[in-house]
């Protein structure tokens, strides 16, 4: 093994190189998420896919830990590495749009409201989260559930091609044709097999859109009610229902500050009028605390996020086949009995265009269940995190006890925070791990990207 210093390494890289003793340190190594506190040996921002080779070389040859930085929002604060190397892609935002062919080529730098607001001034658009600051790499690998997902899929359904560096620091065109093994693994299976330096994806014409937030007291029968309304809705149509206390936001009366609420943000990706008459059922749900629906630019829907704010959060991802009574009423009841600053439970109603697509066509293998759930808590103080974490299994026990019990409910890879090999294959059905298991032997036998939710290579199992 070798080692490498700062003042070797800087003239082999076109792009820069921050270390421990440069001024701005600290906020280079600060990820999206509180109460993680690792510092690197250094960082480096590559401008090109020649410098994340050389970095990813220099990571095999030395031993030194790699953490693979897109927009940084892991929840396991995987994207930063406590004495080894964070390759921080964040200056490799070009972005080249084909209007006509409607395809994109992206660099991972850039962040979903950045493609997003840029494809939005050509009426285009490719489905990503419900945060414009969140990586198009981590959460494209990861397979990408957002707002256009019942009528377009995942952001993994629009991938048509990626740039990936491997292991060996060779640079790969990869498509359904080149390294077929590959493209499959890379859509759903994280940030196991390689770097990516590049995206493309294809485009879709939405342009105005109708939708925005509504606010809705939450009772179990609101709750039921919304669900069954977002199941029969078209899929135009893609809703995110997150039941939470009202916060203290100036668009929200300051009498339902505190209560429970359903926060949803519906998006409705067609005409107008047609979208008006979507939107109406959930409307005439409740009396609405707060109704922002109206037409919007797609690109409207990913406000400005707020600097400087990194939640100390737990979290449980988790699916559901469908929420009666019982799995309203632990709602309602785990949110009530949280103490933590913020608790929050997300609903998103999927089904339409994500499960058309073959469960085996793709490393994102939860295609056929019906609701994504994630579960979470928001607290300021890190020495709580074990009230937290008791509180979040508790409620997620009852909610899989909504559906008789059932030992797994399966889990969404981008949600996970560091939960150990088995919450991980819970992402994964075994089939799906098996084969992510041997592409991942061929393409990294050595395990040099481990600091991910990692899939260990198969020949090295034993
Ligand atoms: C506020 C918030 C909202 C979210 N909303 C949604 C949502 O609506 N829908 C959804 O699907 N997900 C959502 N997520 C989850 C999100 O998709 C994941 O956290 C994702 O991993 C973040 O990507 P990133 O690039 O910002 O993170 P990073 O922390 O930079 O990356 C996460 C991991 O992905 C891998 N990775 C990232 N970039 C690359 C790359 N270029 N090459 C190889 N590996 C890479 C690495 O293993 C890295 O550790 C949300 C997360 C947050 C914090």
């Amino acid at each position: 093994m070798r080692t490498i210093s700062v003042s070797d390494l800087r003239p082999a890289i076109s792009g820069r190189v921050i270390a421990q003793d440069d001024d701005h340190f600290d906020e280079a190594r600060t990820v999206f998420y509180g109460g993680i506190d690792r510092r690197p040996a250094f960082i480096v921002r590559p401008a090109n896919a020649s410098d994340v080779s050389r970095v990813v070389s220099l990571a095999r040859e030395t031993g030194m830990e790699l953490a693979v930085r897109s927009g940084g929002h892991s929840l396991a604060g995987h994207s930063v590495s406590d004495g080894g190397i964070v390759l921080d892609l964040s200056d490799m935002r070009a972005l080249k749009i084909d209007v006509e062919q409607r395809t994109a080529w992206a660099e991972t730098g850039l962040t979903a409201g950045e493609y997003t607001t840029a494809a939005g001034a050509h009426g285009l658009a490719t489905g990503f989260g419900d945060t414009g600051s969140v990586g198009i790499g981590g959460i494209t690998l990861g397979g990408g559930v957002g707002y256009l997902a019942r009528k377009y899929g995942l952001t993994i359904d629009d991938l048509l091609a990626a740039e990936i560096v491997t292991a060996d620091g060779q640079i790969l065109h990869v498509d359904a044709e080149s390294h077929p093994d590959l493209f499959w693994a890379i859509r759903g299976g994280g940030g196991n097999f390689g770097v990516a330096t590049r995206f493309q994806f294809r485009l879709h014409e939405v342009d105005t859109m109708v939708g925005g937030i509504l606010l809705l007291p939450a009772t179990p029968e609101i709750i039921t009610a919304f669900i069954a309304e977002a199941e029969a809705a078209p899929e135009a149509l893609s809703t995110i229902a997150n039941i939470m206390p009202a916060p203290p936001m100036p668009f929200v009366p300051k009498e339902h500050h505190g209560r429970l609420v359903i926060m949803a943000i519906l998006a409705y990706a067609g005409a107008v009028e047609d979208g008006q008459r979507a939107l109406a059922p959930f409307r005439a749900l409740a009396e609405p605390i707060v109704d922002m629906l109206k037409p919007m630019r797609y690109a409207e829907i990913y406000p400005p996020d707020e600097s400087g704010y990194h939640p100390v959060a737990v979290a449980h991802t988790m699916f559901l086949d469908g929420l009666d009574r019982q799995a309203a009423e632990a709602i309602t009841n785990h949110l009530q009995a949280s103490n933590a600053q913020m608790a929050v439970t997300q609903l998103r109603v999927l089904g339409g265009a994500v499960s058309r697509v073959p469960v085996e066509a793709t490393a994102y293998a939860h295609r056929q269940r019906r609701i994504m759930v994630n579960l979470a808590a928001m607290y300021g103080d890190p020495t709580e995190a074990a009230r937290h974490k008791a509180w979040v299994s508790a409620f997620a026990a009852a909610l899989r006890e909504s559906e008789g019990g059932r030992a797994s409910s399966g889990a969404y890879v981008n949600f996970l925070a560091d939960e150990g090999e088995a919450r991980i294959r819970e992402a994964y059905p075994k089939p799906t791990w098996d084969r992510l298991a041997s592409i991942k032997a061929r393409y990294d036998p050595t395990n040099l990207f481990r600091l991910n939710q990692n899939i260990p290579p198969a020949a090295t199992r034993g």
